[in-house]
């Protein structure tokens, strides 16, 4: 009996069914994560911190300094 093979979901690519494969129907942990919209948790979040910068530097100053 040939392996039965599926299309990743996330990046079609062709994926053995087998229990040995615990992402299934996925190729990957990472498809799975991705398609799952893990993006915001904390087990995989992808290190972007330009948002933070730009409204750090954006950020009006009020008010006279403190010093
Ligand atoms: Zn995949």
């Amino acid at each position: 009996m040939p392996p039965r093979t599926v299309s990743c979901p996330r990046c079609a690519a062709k994926v053995i069914w087998s229990t040995d494969n615990p992402w299934r129907p996925f190729c990957s942990e990472h498809c799975k994560m991705m398609d799952l919209g893990a993006w915001a948790s904390e087990s995989y979040r992808i290190p972007v911190v330009e948002f933070d910068d730009i409204d750090e530097q954006n950020l009006p100053t009020d008010g006279p300094p403190l010093n």
